[in-house]
């Protein structure tokens, strides 16, 4: 449930509902501004709705939410949430480019891409430690080693670090040393690790399942939200569809449809939605216009070399040649880059 506070709603009105709620046993969630506050309910359907919080002074209204999700919801908070990292910023207008290697191989292939991507306008750093990967005889990252490695060369180029956390059992480490904490398309629906990642106060990257829905996908991220980290960024990366041609389909329906039912900003993944590098850019350019607050694209200084997805990784020159065509075209979509 909603609770709709009348604005300008005094702050002892608002304690008053809050703590009805709490003694209920409900867990009471704020959001909204100096004009409005909205207070999100969890805990016992039955229990709240007999509580009959109406007739309560300050109270405007209440909502029954049918949905799964509730704390992700536009209805909760109509303002764009703005994820803030040292170095840059995500959404309410702030555009981020996420640039880097598919995974961590060394630490001279870190620094050639953190400089080229600093240069060409790119606002943080990716690259996998940890790689989710189909055949457990593939690559599979570095680790804390990779973890490092990236470190050093974000800090080096005034970059914040995303990366992956494959397994609840290493997210204490990867929040050591990460700015963005993402959650990959394989592991969505790893609510005790969504649950988790709800408690650590690290933003968090959630990746949309190769098969999820737009509600699925909302719901995942709930779960970070319920656990008091509402600094969650959604990214479409593609799902799974019987066209072979591209890797994925991206879905950039889901881009423009997810502005309107969430606050949280959405960045897109033109790298594992075509797997493709001649695909990368002109989907980049269309995901600004399909209002994303972002992409998330690989970068490797040398492609066909790469462990680890070469084939959809622009070198060097191609990320600076994609950045050319898109950062002129921010303004016309009402955002600017994501620095802080
Ligand atoms: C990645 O971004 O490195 C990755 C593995 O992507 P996904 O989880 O979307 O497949
Ligand atoms: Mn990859």
């Amino acid at each position: 449930m909603l609770v709709v506070m009348r604005d300008h709603a005094s702050r002892e009105q608002i304690d008053h509902v809050v703590e009805i709620l709490t003694d209920a046993g409900a867990q009471a969630h704020l959001s909204g501004g100096e004009v409005k506050t909205i207070i999100g309910v969890i805990g016992d359907r039955e229990v709240v709705y007999a509580l009959e919080l109406e007739g309560l002074p300050g109270v405007e209204e209440t909502i029954r939410v049918l949905k799964p999700y509730k704390l992700v919801s536009r209805d909760f908070q109509p303002d764009d949430t703005v994820v803030r990292v040292p170095g840059a910023t995500v959404g309410g207008g702030a555009f981020a480019v996420i640039a880097g290697p598919c995974s961590v191989e060394s630490a001279e292939q870190m620094h050639a891409v953190a400089a080229a991507a600093r240069a060409a306008g790119a606002t943080m750093l990716r690259g996998g430690a940890y790689k989710p990967r189909s055949s457990p005889y593939a690559f599979q990252g570095l680790g804390l080693e990779g973890l490092e490695m990236m470190r050093e060369a974000a800090d080096a180029h005034g970059l914040p670090v995303v990366t992956e956390v494959l397994d609840v059992r290493d997210a204490e480490t990867v929040a050591e040393w990460a700015d963005v904490l993402q959650v990959g398309a394989r592991n969505m629906q790893n609510f005790r690790m969504l649950d988790e990642l709800g408690t650590m106060g690290k933003p968090v990257l959630l990746k949309r399942g190769l098969s999820a829905n737009i509600e699925e996908l909302l719901s995942a991220a709930e779960y970070v939200l319920k656990g008091g980290n509402r600094d969650v960024i959604l990214c479409e990366r593609g799902i799974r569809t019987f066209e072979t041609y591209t890797r994925n389909t991206l879905d950039l329906a889901a881009v423009a449809a997810l502005k309107t039912l969430t606050h949280l900003p959405i960045v897109v993944d033109p790298s594992h939605a075509t797997g493709r590098r001649d695909l990368v850019a002109p989907m980049s350019r269309a995901a600004v216009f399909a209002g994303a607050d972002g992409v998330m694209v690989e970068v490797h200084p040398e492609p066909e070399r790469a462990k680890c997805d070469g084939p959809q990784s622009l070198d060097l020159g191609g990320f600076e040649a994609m950045m050319d065509g898109l950062l002129d075209l921010l303004p016309l979509a009402g955002k600017r880059p994501g620095v802080a």
